[in-house]
C-alpha cells in the first residue's frame, strides 16, 4: 500500500485537508483517534492499565482518566516508558491493519506528531502549513481555549521550519478554504499517479 504521512500543527487544516480527501474516497488512518480507541473501555489496553496504576486511573464511568494519568507520567519517566511500551505497539499494530485493510490505491495517515515521533513507516510526507499567528487564531476560534494553552502546544511541537524541511508535498492553508481544497484536488491527482507508478 503506498502511504502518505499527513501532519501540521495544532489548527494547520489537518482534519480539512483529511475530510477532502475521503471526499475523493480515500481512507485516512487518524493515529489520535487510534491512540484513544486502544485504552477505550472495555480494551485490553485499558485492562492492564488499570492493573497497573490501579482504579483510581478510572473517571466514575470507567473511562480513562487522562488528566490524572498525565500527571504521573510527566513527574515518572519510568512510569511514561511503561506506558509507552504497552500502548506503542498497540497503536502500531491497529495501524498497520488499518492501513492494510484499505481499499487504496493509497492511504492517508494522519498523525499529529507524525515528525516528532519518529516511528512511522510512509512513502510520503504531505505537511498542511500555516504562519503560527493564523494557528493561534484559528484554533483557539474553534476550541474557544485561551491563547496560552495553544502557544504552549504549539511550543512542544516541531517548528514550523523544522516541521517543513520533511515535506514532500505541502499544502498552504493561509488562503481561502476553496484555495487549500483545490491544492489537496491537485494532489489527490499526483498520488493516484505515484501509486500507480510505485505499485505496478
Ligand atoms: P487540530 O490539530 O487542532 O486538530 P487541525 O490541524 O485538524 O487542528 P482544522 O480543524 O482542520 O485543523 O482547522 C482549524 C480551524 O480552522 C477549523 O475551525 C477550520 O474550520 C478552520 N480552517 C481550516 N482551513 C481554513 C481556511 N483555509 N480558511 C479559514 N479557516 C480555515
Amino acid at each position: 500500500m503506498f502511504v502518505v504521512g499527513l501532519t501540521g500543527g495544532i489548527g494547520s487544516g489537518k482534519t480539512t485537508v483529511s475530510q477532502r480527501f475521503e471526499h475523493h474516497g480515500i481512507v485516512v488512518v487518524d493515529a489520535d483517534t487510534i491512540a484513544r480507541e486502544v485504552v477505550a473501555p472495555g480494551s485490553e489496553g485499558l485492562k492492564k492499565i488499570t492493573a497497573h496504576f490501579g482504579p483510581q486511573i478510572l473517571l466514575a464511568n470507567g473511562s480513562l482518566d487522562r488528566q490524572a494519568l498525565r500527571k504521573i507520567i510527566f513527574s515518572n519517566e519510568s512510569e511514561r516508558r511503561w506506558l509507552e511500551s504497552l500502548t506503542h505497539p498497540l497503536i502500531r499494530t491497529e495501524i498497520e491493519a488499518r492501513i492494510q485493510a484499505a481499499p487504496g490505491p493509497y492511504t492517508i495517515l494522519s498523525a499529529p506528531l507524525l515528525l516528532e515521533s519518529g516511528h512511522y513507516n510512509v512513502n510520503r510526507v504531505l505537511i498542511v502549513d500555516l504562519p503560527v499567528v493564523e494557528q493561534i487564531t484559528r484554533a483557539s476560534a474553534r476550541d474557544n481555549a485561551d491563547r496560552r494553552m495553544i502557544e504552549k502546544i504549539i511550543a512542544s511541537q516541531l517548528p514550523r521550519t523544522e516541521r517543513l524541511k520533511h515535506a514532500d508535498d505541502i499544502v498552504d492553508n493561509a488562503g481561502s478554504l476553496e484555495q487549500t481544497l483545490y491544492q489537496v484536488d491537485a494532489l489527490h491527482l499526483r498520488y493516484l499517479q505515484l501509486a500507480d507508478i510505485t505499485l505496478n
